[in-house]
């Protein structure tokens, strides 16, 4: 690590580029992704789902279904398409939960005529943290996911906001995407966000804020980066960073990337430099000389 970028207060290192290359074939190498999109992904300024970015969605994620990946969403947007079809602002968390269960209906409508358009099969699964850890739950919430996933079946997740509150209250499914990566064994998470990754600075903001390529060994300086930040605006980027360290901690790597950048996913299983990639912390298993002291 010769390299580094900084930002007013931190010194960010740049993570060794062999290290980085091989975190991102394992990332193209995976067979079992999640895929986070974010509310803001997915709605308009009315709040009113956006079909478009849906179907753009969709079409990145059939690109790796025809890789023969397996590919489970986890997608928000349920309060916000709530409040779109009701034209009305929530204020408590109370309205946000009951405007999910109104949303929640069309975003899967909306996934099933986007997929439709493949002949691709969607099914929904709500889930609470508590599903994660009651065992009999848990293994009811993975016998139902191999299910599917052996069916050809997409699953799309979200959080079950009607008797659950975490996800509404601070997450926009980040933890909740990061628990179903690691709950599922999945090869691979990626979170699509409005943003692009991890930035120096609030990139929305501040024009001059560079995209941090890669957190591994560097990860206590990004999150001291990002607690500093944690005052101003920062894209809602802390728990997107938070699950993702997650699953890397797990074995797991995990991308931060743009949700309108063109073929993001298909970038991604390609091995392109696309956002943020969280090296996985137990070495890289494609490449078993990396070990925990790389990362
Ligand atoms: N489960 C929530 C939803 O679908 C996520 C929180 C949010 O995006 O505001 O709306």
């Amino acid at each position: 690590m010769s390299e580094s970028i900084e930002n007013n207060s931190v010194e960010i290192e740049t993570v060794d580029s062999d290290i980085v290359n091989r975190t991102r074939e394992l990332a193209a190498d995976a067979q079992r992704v999640v895929v986070k999109a974010g509310t803001n992904s997915l709605t308009d300024g009315a709040s009113n789902l956006d079909t478009s970015r849906i179907d753009k969605l969709v079409g990145d994620v059939v690109g790796l279904l025809e890789q023969d990946k397996q590919v489970i969403l986890v997608s928000s947007g349920a309060v916000g398409a709530g409040k779109g079809q009701l034209g009305f602002s929530n204020e408590t968390i109370e309205e946000s939960q009951a405007l999910s269960t109104i949303g929640q209906s069309q975003i899967m409508r909306c996934y099933t005529e986007s997929f439709d358009r493949y002949d691709q099969t969607v099914a929904q699964i709500l889930l609470t943290e508590n599903d994660f850890e009651d065992p009999d739950r848990f293994t009811n919430f993975t016998n139902t996911i191999e299910t599917l996933l052996e069916w050809g079946v997409i699953p799309v997740i979200n959080e079950n906001d009607a008797v659950a509150t975490e996800e509404l209250r601070i997450g926009d499914n980040d933890m909740l995407s990061s628990s179903v990566a690691i709950g599922v064994d999945a090869d691979l998470l990626i979170t699509l966000t409005d943003v692009g990754g991890v930035y120096t600075d609030n990139p929305k903001e501040n024009l001059e804020a560079e995209r941090i390529e890669a957190v591994g060994s560097n990860y206590a300086e990004v999150q001291q980066l990002i607690d500093d930040s944690s005052t101003a605006s920062f894209g809602g980027i802390q728990t997107k960073v938070t699950g993702a360290r997650s699953v890397s901690e797990h074995g797991i790597p995990a991308v931060i990337a743009k949700f309108t950048e063109p073929d993001v996913l298909a970038k991604i299983g390609t091995s392109k430099a696309v956002g943020t990639i969280f090296v996985p912390t137990n070495g890289l298993s494609n490449n078993a000389e990396t070990t925990q002291n790389d990362v």
